[in-house]
């Protein structure tokens, strides 16, 4: 096991600049407010850089240098753009652990996930793309024996994209390499709560990108996010975050009558049928660590597994096992290898979750486990820490309807198939879900009836370039992932030549 060293002390791998500015059109540029605010590490809850806080003013700046540099990037041949993705995904790779820890400190999410998958994931996405690009190239048919139709791909030209904060370099990547691969000019909105991994990835990859072609605003969300929403110039919204948000962009982006894609807000059920417990075996065990998937990344993570439904005739032995395998969960310092569930990202995340805690205590729900804030010793006394916290209740809780966005699971029994689905689909949310059977049918049939982007069978939480991902109802609308996202960041035309 590794102890990494936080940034700021000796020995540590990571070193952040003292402030970060605006990055536009190939360079770092104040904001022209001249205004900063604090960077807090949810480690300890101490500043640890500054940060520009950006305003319209930067975001028309931002704009000219993508519409400097998009007619260009855009003329540029996939084969050459899928070289550049392609070195761009070389680049994290080698640096990927200092990457990895510093979104640990910025975020509070353990290294080892960001070791294991956040940075691996980043790396393919950029591989994927690349591949992806060259797959459009040469399409064109014989219409008549005078006139050929040309089957064209175009960017769209600038894009604005705006990211939450729960991955913060993974949910940057999902958006850039699909836009960069189809030749669009990007100008990024980072979360307020992490915009320094954003720029540590920047800083690495900006050789390898004409000026201007990615271009980055750091700030609030009225102050940056809705300016670049609204901007005439921009061609598409590409947005991750809460339902909430969600529906103003869409306001923001219809004044221009411009695409949106939106990745929101979930509240995924994670179903146990009562076969996951025939025999005491590997898929048994495998299961009950599925449950306690609800705490992977402290629980912020759109497709938490934040309402676990449970077959009645296992609900207590399955429950039961589920308490004493996530009693296990190490929780403590983000930065060392050993620990399973870090910091909550920021103050006001910890206060919101622990409001919830007290909602379903008000509400009536029983705490099986955990229902408080942890204070660590020393330097992390001042961290944002929250206990891996089960809920027993029913569905129409707040508690089972609403999103916490913590490592809190809310847990109801249901009685058979028809049960389940019904109460997994009561929900406004459809962005993920679970099932676990050992039965084929069940598990097939559960997969088709839930009302989710995207279901899981006997596993949780993997994300896959190539996998479709993106929400139904209130969770939003377009996907992520998958090379259909080429035409999300592309418009076509058909081009009909007779000779
Ligand atoms: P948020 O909506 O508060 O903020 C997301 C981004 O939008 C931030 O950059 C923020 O500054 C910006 N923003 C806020 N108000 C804005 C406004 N009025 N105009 C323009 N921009 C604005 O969300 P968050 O708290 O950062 O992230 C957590 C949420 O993101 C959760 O609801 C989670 O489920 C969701 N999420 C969804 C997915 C997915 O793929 N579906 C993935 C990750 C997170």
């Amino acid at each position: 096991m590794t102890v990494y060293a936080a940034p700021g002390t000796a020995g540590s791998i990571v070193e952040y600049k003292s402030r970060y500015d605006n990055f536009i059109g190939g360079e770092y540029v104040p904001p022209v407010k001249g205004q900063y605010f604090e960077n807090i590490t949810p480690v300890t809850g101490r500043p640890f850089t500054e940060i520009s806080r950006g305003t319209a003013e930067d975001v028309e700046r931002a704009v000219d240098a993508a519409e400097g540099a998009s007619a260009a990037w855009g003329r540029t041949p996939p084969a050459d753009r899928a070289l550049v993705l392609n070195r761009i995904a070389d680049r994290i790779e080698a640096n990927l652990e200092q990457l990895a820890v510093a979104e640990s400190w910025e975020n509070g999410k353990p290294v080892r996930e960001t070791l294991a998958a956040d940075l691996p994931l980043a790396v393919d996405h950029f591989r994927y793309f690349a591949a992806a690009i060259r797959s459009q190239e040469g399409h064109s048919s014989q219409l008549d024996g005078d006139t050929v139709a040309y089957h064209f791909h175009e960017p769209l030209g600038v894009v604005g994209q705006i990211i939450p904060w729960n991955f913060p370099i993974l949910m940057a990547v999902w958006k850039l390499a699909p836009a960069l691969a189809a030749g669009n000019a990007v100008v990024l909105k980072p979360a307020e709560q992490t915009p320094a991994s954003i720029h540590l990835l920047v800083d690495l990859i900006t050789d390898l990108l004409p000026p201007g072609v990615l271009n980055v605003v750091n700030g609030f969300g009225v102050e940056v996010g809705k300016p670049l929403a609204q901007n005439k110039r921009i061609r598409k919204v590409a947005f991750t975050g809460e339902t909430t948000t969600g529906r103003l962009i869409m306001q923001y982006a219809s004044e221009n009558l411009i695409p949106v894609t939106l990745e929101l807000g979930g509240k995924s059920p994670n179903i146990f049928f009562s076969d996951v417990a025939a025999a005491d075996d590997a898929f048994y065990d495998k299961a009950l660590e599925g449950f306690t998937l609800f705490a992977l990344n402290s629980g912020e993570v759109c497709t938490c597994p934040s309402r676990a439904l449970i077959q009645s005739d296992i609900y207590d032995d399955f429950l039961g096992a589920a308490i004493e395998r996530t009693r296990r969960i190490t929780t403590g310092n983000p930065l060392d290898t050993a620990t399973q569930i870090g910091a909550q990202a920021s103050n006001d995340q910890l206060e919101k979750i622990l409001s919830y805690i007290d909602i379903g205590k008000q509400e009536g729900a029983r705490v099986a486990l955990g229902g408080e804030r942890l204070v660590h010793d020393g330097d992390l006394a001042g961290g944002y820490y929250v206990a891996p916290t089960i809920f027993e209740g029913h569905n129409k809780l707040r508690i089972f309807q609403e999103e916490i966005f913590g490592p809190v699971v809310s847990v109801a029994r249901f009685d058979g198939y028809d049960d389940a689905i019904k109460t997994a689909n009561d929900t406004l949310y459809g962005l993920g879900a679970g099932v676990w059977s050992r039965n084929g049918n069940t598990a097939y049939r559960a997969g088709r009836d839930i009302q989710a982007g995207r279901v899981w069978v006997n596993n949780y939480h993997a994300y896959p370039a190539h996998a479709a991902f993106g929400g139904y109802k209130q969770s939003g609308f377009g996907r992520e992932n998958h090379q259909m996202m080429l035409d999300h960041y592309q418009q076509t035309k058909n081009l009909l030549v007779s000779y």
